[in-house]
This record gives structure tokens, sequence and C-alpha cells, in this order.
């Protein structure tokens, strides 16, 4: 084994959290190494996540809308057809770029790249089992962890990529099913159920709670349901799959009511497992250095991301919080911000969220549910997207602005939106969210007309007073 020397900081991790705590670290002037399994940098959000998804959401949707809406816009088409693989083959380059652009990055900014598996033989020592086939011994003073999460299976399913797909091997299928199940209503089975459904497969939703993405506000998350239910994607809620059968050509699914009661089969061609996501720890040797975690296997941190053991940390998806890429973005730079001994800060109540289906929804704070549970008096102000001019204009005017805010002070509590940016749309609330405005600072901008933010203003105008155009 090879031994490097000292680093100020070592990264165990190259997702969004890994790379983005390597970066700032070379940046803040720290000498920093950084471990990635995968042969490639980026994480689960670059490789099997964000990126991919979002590449075959956005073919799909041009897809469907060459297919059922260019007619209407005077756009005539002999024939549309799906071309597979030239559609994987695009979304594969656009993973490869940027992959390969954080390669680039770590150079500009003097990371150390060490392709391998990385586990604790002592507090400041990693040894790696090196993807060339070597090892190695990194040391750090010190070091975070940033191993990111992994599917979550279910007990009696087996996923084999194939047939029985975990959101991996929904992004890379070789042919449309004619019949696609998704286990969970959460954002990654509402978004590959999308893609799916848009290229010609019968979506049906299995879910055992009562709602589809149980985070979303209420009143949102029934018009979401209905728009997607438009879109033909069928719903089949408070359901549990009590078991699968492979043997035949297909898959099998016997499913029965969450609370009990007569059992139904039904048959798919691939049947896709999206019941959440569990952090990923194996082999890392945490119980050798004695690292803490929860009962869902989640490593415990304090507000410095610091662990029980001092001078190891955590940061992203392994650890507490919003698994989502973005959030652990911010906790890579607020961690090592705080190992530079500067200020670190994260603000876990306004972490905007975003489900990439068409139309979007997007939202930052608190849901009109979360308000009342807290007893405060509220105002509420919403804008159709039907009565916004930009919308209509492109003939994409599905979906509403929901405001929530404080009665007394008008400051914004939450922010919701459906609409076919609304994940870009949101950053204006986000903004505004994280600056403690009203309402009416939002109303009282001027906004470019015609654009979808203008919703947001009216909906703000509708909060503490009228809109002009409802
Ligand atoms: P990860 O991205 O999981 O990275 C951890 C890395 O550590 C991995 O590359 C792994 O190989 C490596 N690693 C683990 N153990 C070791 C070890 N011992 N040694 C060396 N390397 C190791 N989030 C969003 O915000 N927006 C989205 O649109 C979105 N879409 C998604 C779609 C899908 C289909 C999926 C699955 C996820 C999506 N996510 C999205 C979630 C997002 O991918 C994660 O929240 C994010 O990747 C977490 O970043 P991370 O750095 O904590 O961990």
């Amino acid at each position: 084994a090879s031994e490097s020397e000292e680093n100020d900081v070592v990264v165990i991790g190259g997702g969004p959290g890994g790379y983005v705590a390597a970066i700032k670290a070379a940046q803040l002037g720290l000498k920093t190494t950084c471990i990635e399994k995968r042969g490639t940098l980026g994480g689960t959000c670059l490789n099997v996540g964000c990126i991919p998804s979002k590449a075959l959401l956005h073919s799909s949707h041009m897809y469907h809308e060459a297919k059922h809406s260019f007619a209407g816009h005077g756009v005539k088409l002999s024939s549309v057809e799906v071309d597979l693989p030239t559609m994987m083959a695009q979304k594969d380059k656009a993973v490869s770029n940027l992959t390969r652009g954080i390669e680039g990055l770590f150079k500009k900014n003097k990371v150390t790249y060490v392709k391998g598996y990385g586990k604790f033989i002592s507090p400041s020592e990693v040894s790696v089992d090196t993807l060339e086939g070597g090892s190695a011994i990194v040391k750090g003073k010190n070091i975070i962890i940033a191993t990111g999460s992994d599917v979550k299976s279910l007990p009696g399913i087996t996923i084999d990529e194939k047939r029985i797909v975990s959101s991996t091997g929904a992004l890379a299928l070789l042919e449309v099913p004619k019949k696609l199940i998704v286990i969970g209503a959460g954002y990654i089975g509402l978004e590959m159920g999308s893609v799916w459904g848009r290229l010609g497969s019968e979506v049906t939703v299995v879910e055992f709670a009562p709602d589809i993405v149980p985070t979303m506000d209420a009143e949102v998350r029934k018009q979401f349901q209905r728009a997607l239910e438009k879109q033909k994607m069928k719903f089949m809620l408070k359901t549990k799959v009590v078991g699968v059968d492979t043997t035949g050509n297909g898959v099998k699914l016997t499913v029965e009511p969450a609370a009990g009661g007569e059992q139904t089969t039904l048959e798919a061609d691939v049947v896709l497992v999206s019941a959440g996501r569990v952090p990923f720890t194996a082999g890392l040797g945490l119980d050798k250095i004695g690292v803490e975690t929860d009962k869902a296997g989640r490593i415990l941190v304090n507000e410095r991301f610091v662990t029980n053991v001092p001078g190891v940390y955590a940061i992203g998806d392994v650890i507490p919080g919003p698994m989502l890429a973005h959030k652990a973005e911010e906790d890579g730079v607020a961690c090592v911000e705080f190992i530079a001994g500067k200020h670190g800060h994260v603000d876990y109540e306004k972490v905007p969220g975003v489900v990439y289906t068409h139309p979007e929804v997007a939202s930052v704070g608190k849901t009109e549910e979360q308000v009342k549970a807290l007893g405060v008096d509220y105002r509420v102000g919403k804008f159709p997207f039907l009565a916004n001019s930009r919308a209509k204009a492109i003939d994409d005017a599905e979906g509403i602005v929901k405001i929530l805010a404080e009665k007394e002070s008008d400051k914004i509590l939450g922010v919701h939106i459906m609409a076919p940016n609304a994940g870009e749309l949101i950053h204006e609330a986000v903004l505004a969210v994280n600056y403690g405005a009203s309402s009416e600072d939002i109303a009282r901008v001027c906004h470019a007309h015609p654009t979808m933010s203008e919703a947001l203003k009216e909906a703000a105008m509708a909060t503490y007073d009228k809109p002009i155009h409802v």
C-alpha cells in the first residue's frame, strides 16, 4: 500500500455533497483528497439520479409534445417515432460530459482524486482499495463522509434491474414496457412513471399511503394528481404489495388494501420499486472508529456536521434531512467552512423541493397543513396560470401559485407552484423567504410581461390585497 502525505481534508464520496465539499475546501486553501469508488464523479445525482432523469424527462416530453401538441400549434409532422437507443445515448452523453466536467474542476482546483473504495482504519486514516487493483492509505486531519444513499428494497422483492427495476434500471430500459407498475408515489416514481408514460407505457402507481408525495401542500397535491391522471397515469393509493411472481413472461404483483382485505393481481412488463432511499455506509468501517448512526442508519452529526468522533464529519444523503442534491451541496460548503474556521450556514426550513413532471411542482417553506398545525393566523393568496397571459400564449396553462403568509406581519411562510417551469419560478420565492420578505414585497416588484413569473406577483397581491387579472 502506498501512503500519501497528510491532507487537511479527505472526502469519502464524490457526489454533490462530496465533490462540492472537496472543491470548496481546496478553494479555501486546504490540501484536499476525494475518494470515489464509482469510477466517475457526481455520485447518484449525476450518474443515476437528477441528471439522467431530467435528460429523459426532457426527451420524452419533446416526443409527447410532437405527437400530441404540435399539430394544434400548426406544426405538422407526417409521423413521430421513439428512437430509444438515440434517446438513451443523448442521456448518456449529458451524464458523461458533466461527470468529466467535475474531473476538470478537481484538476483546476488541485483536488487529489483517488478512485477506489474507502474504509476507515482510524479516525484520521482511510485505506482505499483502488479501482486499478492496488491499495493506498489516505491520511487527513479532517475526514468528511459523503457516501450518500442507495435504493431501498422492499421485503420479498428482488431487484434484477430488468423486469423488477430500481430507478437506475428505469433510466436504462431497452424497450418501452407496455405496462409499467411503479411502487411508491414519491417524486422519483412519478418522474420515471411520467417518462415511460409519455413514451407509451400504461402506468399504474401503487402507494401504501393515502396520498401521493406526502410532503406536498394538500391542495396543490390534489391538482397535481388530477393533472397526472389526465395524462393517463393510474393511482392505487392505500394499497400494499404483498407478493411478486416473475416465473412467467412478465411480472405478477399481488396487492391488497393497506388496511387488509381482498387481494388482487396486477400484471406488468416492468415493475419499478421506488419506495425511498436509505443511507449508504456499507464497508466503510464506521464501527471500527465508533461513528454513531440512528435506527435508519443515518450518521448523526451536530450543527457543525461533526460526528461523535472528533475530526470525522458527515454531509448529504447519509445524514438526516431532505435527500436532495442541492441540500447535500449546501452541507458540503458549510462543513468545510467550519473546518476552515469560518461560519457555515444551512437553513433546512428553506430548502426548495421540485418534482420535474409536466407540469412541475415546486415549493419552499411550509404547507398549509403545517401552518395550521403551528396555530399561526395566516392568509392565502392564489393565482391560476389559466389567467396568466404567457401561459395562455403558449397554451400550457395548467397550474397555480399558492402563497401562505402570516396574517399579522404578511411575512411569507410558504410558496407552492404547479406550472410547466415551476422549478425555475420557485427561486424568486426561495430568495424572498430567505430574506424574510412579505407578500407585499413580491407584489410591489416590477415583473416583466409577459412571463409566468407574473403569476407569483399576482398571487402575492392576492395574499394581502387583490390580484388584477382574476
Ligand atoms: P451520492 O450522490 O449518493 O454520492 C455518494 C457517492 O459516494 C457515490 O458516488 C458512491 O459511489 C460514493 N461512495 C459511497 N461509499 C463509498 C466508499 N466507501 N468509498 C468511496 N466512495 C464511496 N435530487 C435533487 O435534488 N434533484 C433531483 O432532481 C433529483 N433526482 C433524483 C432522481 C433519481 C432517480 C434519484 C435516485 C435521486 C435523485 N435525487 C435528486 C437525489 C440526489 O441524487 C441525492 O440527494 C444526491 O445525489 C445526494 O448526494 P450525496 O453526495 O449525499 O450522495
